[in-house]
C-alpha cells in the first residue's frame, strides 16, 4: 500500500457521466427518428392501398419452390421500388380468403413493431393486412 488515499478526480467522473447522457439522448433520438420513418412509410403503404393499387393476391405459393419464385423476383427489384414489392407479393389492407388470414398470425409478423419481418419485404404492416407471402 502506498499509504495515499484514493482520490477520485470529480470532473473526470462527471465528463464521463456527461458522456454517457449525450449518448443515450442520441440513442432515443435515433429510435424516434426510426420509428418516426416507420410510421410515416406505413401511412403511405395504407394509402396506397386505399387509393386502389391492384395486386397480385393470385396464385397463392402451395410449394416451396413457387414460394421461392415469389422471393427471387422480389429480390430483383431496386430496394425503393415499394409498389412493384406490394404488386408482387399481393398486398391487401384486410384479412384475405376463405380462413381470413392476417399478418398477425403470420411467422414473419413482429407485433410489437408493427413490422414484417421477411427480408425481402421488411416493410411497416397492420395486423388485419395480408400478403400471399403468409406462413404459419
Ligand atoms: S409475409 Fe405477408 S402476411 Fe406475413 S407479415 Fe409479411 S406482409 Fe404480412
Amino acid at each position: 500500500m502506498s499509504g495515499y488515499p484514493l482520490v477520485r478526480n470529480p470532473l473526470a467522473s462527471e465528463s464521463k457521466r456527461d458522456a454517457r447522457d449525450m449518448e443515450s439522448r442520441r440513442k432515443e433520438s435515433r429510435d424516434m427518428s426510426a420509428k418516426g420513418k416507420d410510421e410515416r412509410l406505413l401511412q403511405t403503404i395504407a394509402e396506397m392501398m386505399a387509393n386502389g393499387l391492384q395486386t397480385q393476391t393470385e396464385p397463392f405459393p402451395e410449394t416451396e419452390k413457387e414460394f421461392g419464385a415469389i422471393l427471387a423476383e422480389l429480390r430483383q427489384l431496386p430496394p425503393d421500388d415499394l409498389n412493384s414489392k406490394l404488386v408482387i407479393s399481393g398486398f391487401v389492407d384486410h384479412p384475405y380468403g376463405p380462413e381470413q388470414q392476417r399478418c398477425l398470425e403470420c411467422m414473419y409478423y413482429l407485433v410489437h413493431r408493427k413490422w414484417c419481418d421477411l427480408p425481402e419485404l421488411s416493410v411497416p404492416v397492420e395486423p388485419h393486412w395480408w400478403c400471399r407471402l403468409w406462413r404459419i
